[in-house]
């Protein structure tokens, strides 16, 4: 989650509508408070977006940079190749492509198998009829019991 910072200012809306600022937002519903805060403020990406839309305008016509601003926020960093990558659903990909998924994939179950292998090897020596306490090796039980 991005904090929504960036403000769009109020009077590239208030040009394309050929009207004041105040004379604009408040044909789009926008008055007392809540009309001095984003005349202030400038609008939220959120708010652009709405009263772009509501005074007739797709939000770029008016604040060409809102694309390039909402591309830089949802991009993201391939967790295998390391490309930048814009996510197409609702951006819990970590991988640009299929291959880079299945590349990581492959790289994760190699390491998963390789720690198991190991481990299996622990537990054959942890399992060896020993003292009973455990030991790196099976070698090191300074009082090896026999099994049977
Ligand atoms: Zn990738």
């Amino acid at each position: 989650m991005t904090l929504d910072i960036r403000r769009y200012p109020v009077d590239r809306l208030a040009a394309v509508l050929g009207m004041t600022e105040h004379a604009a937002l408040a044909w789009l519903g926008i008055t007392g408070t809540e009309q001095l805060e984003y005349r202030r403020r400038g609008l939220t990406d959120y708010q652009a977006d709405r009263l772009a839309v509501k005074a007739g305008f797709h939000p770029a016509v008016i604040w060409p940079e809102l694309v390039e601003d909402r591309i830089r926020r949802y991009v993201r960093v391939c967790s295998a190749c390391s490309e930048p990558f814009l996510p197409v659903d609702s951006g819990r990909r970590h991988y640009c492509s299929h291959a880079c998924y299945s590349a990581a994939k492959k790289d994760r179950d190699r390491r998963y198998m390789a720690v198991k292998k190991e481990r299996g090897k622990h537990r054959a020596i942890n399992d060896a009829p020993t003292c009973g306490n455990v030991h790196e090796t099976a070698d090191s039980c300074p009082e090896p019991v026999t099994a049977g």
